[in-house]
């Protein structure tokens, strides 16, 4: 008799519920800067990825509307047959000049665009070295791409440089997370750039987390790193995160560029993004650019959070971006956490296997400029207020 497949999803699914480890989605009713309302209750919200407090600006509607009373809301086509549009022309090039690469490709997402990348520059034989606590969709573009996949203890160089060592003679890419996802750390890039030029390797760098948050003019990681297309010729970045819209981009040379139109089928086979929000994401590049204060406020919330943290004993991560968990350790006591927090109003959810390794489950909490002091107060407050689990080991 066949597996009936629906019957072991769901066996698997329950399997999960037992240990504390069931996702669902939540259906937030609206959001206002930092405030979101669930549940009929208003919550001062700590998890979201707009780190620079840009999904609602003024501008970035405007251009919306704009562009979508002018032309529509679908783009009706892929880029390759009509729907390449101006606007996604406009953001290409914008996207390149600010990141200082030759030329930059527009994805729907970032899942796509490192599926896309990883799929047209590997194949079978191939090895592709990452770092351990890449986000999931590196590895499952090494993997879609028949590469070898060598993982490397988190942050570890040498540990990179040898396995590209054990592997002379093969293509190799490594890639990294330029500030890894739910640690908020950064990669060693100097160190990586390194060992790649010793060992010939190709270095791609996903700096979702990174792009408008760090470096100057907000360039990201790579451009704070002090490097340049030369040494990470493959830059990918998300434009869900700092930048506040949806979509994503790789940028490089144009030997990149042209080779990635016509062998990244996550481009190549995908309706383009909708030009209205090309036209908004514009928008927040530009702001991004040229307004730093909201990287120097953020800088100012970061360190009040940290300094506050550090005075109430929680268990900080060793992360200077907006990115800051508070490592709990199992399932049920992050999930705890987290409804405690939400009895006091504040919103941060609990971040669990297998996103991140297990008996490491963590608050995983996000600044964002759209916090002021106070919010930041508020926060400590609440987590002030959590029970706790032993005398020396707070929350
Ligand atoms: C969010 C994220 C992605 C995926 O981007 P989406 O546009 O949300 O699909 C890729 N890489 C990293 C490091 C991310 O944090």
């Amino acid at each position: 008799m066949r597996a009936d497949l629906i019957q072991r999803l769901a066996v698997r699914t329950s399997e999960r519920a037992r240990a504390d480890l069931l996702r669902r989605a939540r259906t937030i009713e609206h959001a206002e800067g930092p405030w979101l309302e669930a549940s009929g209750r208003r919550l001062l919200t700590f998890c979201s990825n707009d780190y620079l407090g840009l999904a609602q600006h003024p501008q970035l509607i405007a251009a919306f509307k704009r562009v979508a009373d002018d032309e529509g809301v679908g783009s009706t086509a892929a880029h390759l047959v009509c729907g390449h549009r101006r606007e996604h022309a406009a953001l290409e090039e914008a996207l390149a000049e600010w990141t200082g690469r030759e030329r930059a490709l527009l994805f729907s997402t970032g899942y796509m665009a490192n599926l896309g990348v990883l799929q047209a520059l590997l194949g079978r034989g191939d090895v592709c070295v990452q770092d351990k606590l890449n986000h999931a969709c590196l590895l499952d573009g090494a993997m879609l791409a028949g590469a070898t996949l060598r993982r490397y203890l988190h942050g570890d160089a040498a540990a990179a440089a040898r396995q590209l060592a054990g592997e002379p003679g093969t293509a190799a890419l490594l890639a990294t997370d330029g500030v890894f996802s739910m640690d908020g750390d950064r990669a060693p890039l100097r160190a990586l750039v390194a060992s790649c030029r010793r060992e010939g390797a190709t270095l791609m760098v996903d700096d979702a987390h990174g792009l408008g948050v760090l470096g100057p003019e907000g360039a990201g990681s790579v451009a704070e790193a002090g490097l340049g297309a030369h040494e990470v010729p493959v830059l990918m970045a998300t434009l869900g995160k700092a930048l506040g819209t949806h979509g994503a981009f790789v940028a490089g040379s144009t030997e990149l560029i042209e080779g990635l139109t016509q062998f990244a089928r996550t481009y190549v086979y995908t309706t383009a993004m909708p030009t209205a929000l090309a036209a908004a994401t514009l928008a927040a590049v530009q702001l991004a650019r040229t307004e730093s204060w909201r990287r120097e406020k953020l800088v100012a919330l970061i360190a009040r959070f940290r300094a506050g943290a550090t005075q109430l004993g929680l268990p900080l991560a060793a992360s200077d971006t907006p990115i800051q968990p508070l490592l709990l350790g199992d399932a049920a006591g992050a999930l705890a956490a987290a409804r405690a927090l939400e009895a006091h109003g504040v919103l941060v959810t609990a971040i669990r296997a297998p996103t991140v390794p297990a008996g490491q489950a963590r608050l995983r909490i996000t600044l964002s400029v759209a916090h002021e002091e106070e919010h930041v107060d508020r926060l400590l407050d609440a987590l002030a207020a959590l029970p706790r689990a032993g005398a020396e080991a707070p929350v």
